[in-house]
């Protein structure tokens, strides 16, 4: 993929306007609770402000749905930005109109101004030309760093770059270098596990995989379906009985191709709430009991498999990792992910929360910052926000 990057163009002294994905957390009293994503561009603005740029900054936060909503502003952001920065971050409370022209203007190299929530704009997310020429109308080049939002075709994400040269942010590169390298170069043994609650989420990330991988490691609810496919009484487990079928010819395909897959062994069940816990044979789940986790047995398989690969993605937990007794194969996976010589990616927001959960986040290759984004490249679809920083 040709992506035009920040270091190919001329940025000294020009006006630059950056698409950030500053959709943060935030807490009780309207404070940043999780300042990662904050942290996760400031490689770019550093990078910006050390080469002569004047810094305009937008995202959205939350879901206003095309309104103000004041609990939603980008106040709280723009403090916290400032203290990781080092210096004043500037702000103004909408993100067009004379007043932020009027900011923008009066911006100087090596300053930084952050625009209001996008979002409380409708024309934003329906990506209206005259609502992204506005924003256009604020600098002179575009970034985009927001790799969270780039399966979304709004203004700030595809629209501005119509009017504006445009080029992808340090991190939006980091993103597709790692998730790009793994569909299209990855080093053998490449093996993929992937659990997660529903083969629905699945299902375009199980067929685009299987064309790369050697081995894929079915764990979560998804893989009760998977066994169900393959004549498993699964009990009162989470089954998707309309994809049985899709399960089935899933796995004779894999087959076809050669490609391994692995099903549970044994399982984690209880009968409910505060009820029993206990380690079952993944063939048989009794009446009353329903999977929870992959068992140990499996959760050492699969960690021995991913260790012995030098390629490991990981996308959807192995089980309610939610709640500690039904966390153990989560971790086991998250755990081998770290293996010294592997090349592990990690997509998707619940699977980063396992490796936040056991402060994995730093040693695994690549934890992908952009959820619903990573899935949809890794589908091997085309992000409307990454389309427009191509090279023609
Ligand atoms: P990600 O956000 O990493 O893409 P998903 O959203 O697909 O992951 O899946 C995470 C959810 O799957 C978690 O909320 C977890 O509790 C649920 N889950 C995993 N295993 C099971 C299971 N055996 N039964 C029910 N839910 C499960
Ligand atoms: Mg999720």
């Amino acid at each position: 993929m040709d992506l035009k990057t920040i270091k190919s163009l001329d940025i000294k002294g020009k006006k630059v306007l950056v698409r950030v994905d500053f959709n943060v957390p935030l807490d009780e009293q309207g404070k940043v609770a999780d300042d990662s994503r904050i942290k996760a561009t400031l490689p770019t603005i550093e990078y910006l402000l050390g080469a002569g740029a004047a810094v305009i900054l937008m995202s959205h936060l939350g879901r206003p749905k095309g309104k103000v909503v004041d609990q939603l502003r980008l106040d709280d952001v723009a403090r916290r930005l400032g203290e990781l920065l080092g210096k004043p971050v500037k702000k103004v409370d909408d993100c067009i109109g004379p007043e932020v022209a009027k900011a923008a203007e009066e911006l100087k190299p090596g300053e930084v101004l952050l625009l209001e929530n996008l979002r409380f704009h409708p024309e934003e997310e329906k990506n209206d030309p005259e609502f992204a020429k506005s924003l256009a109308s604020l600098a002179e080049i575009y970034i985009n760093d927001a790799f969270g939002t780039a399966h979304r075709a709004h203004a700030s994400t595809a629209g501005v770059a119509s009017y504006l040269p445009a080029a992808a942010g340090l991190l939006m590169e980091k993103e597709i270098k790692a998730l790009g390298s793994i569909l299209t170069d990855p080093d053998h043994p490449f093996v993929a596990v992937l659990g997660g609650a529903k083969v629905s989420d699945k299902i375009g990330v199980l067929n685009n995989l299987l064309g790369q991988v050697d081995a894929i490691l079915l764990g979560g609810g998804m893989a009760n379906t998977f066994l169900k496919a393959q004549g498993a009484q699964m009990g009162d487990s989470l089954v998707d009985e309309d994809h049985l079928e899709f399960a089935a010819d899933f796995l004779n395909k894999a087959k076809e191709r050669g490609v391994r897959v692995e099903l549970p062994v044994d399982l984690r069940v209880t009968t409910g709430e505060e009820g029993e816990v206990k380690i079952v044979d993944s063939q048989k789940v009794p009446d009353g009991w329903k999977a929870m986790d992959i068992g140990p047995r499996t959760a050492e398989c699969y960690a021995e498999l991913i260790k012995k690969a030098k390629t490991a993605f990981w996308n959807g937990p192995m089980g309610v990792f939610e709640k500690d007794e039904f966390a153990g194969g989560s971790e086991a996976v998250a755990r081998a992910l770290t293996h010294p010589g592997l090349v592990s990616v990690v997509g998707g927001g619940d699977s980063l929360a396992v490796l936040e959960k056991y402060g994995l986040k730093e040693q695994v290759t690549h934890a992908s910052t952009g959820g619903g984004a990573s899935l949809e490249f890794l589908e091997g679809k085309e992000l409307p926000g990454v389309a427009v920083l191509l090279r023609d």
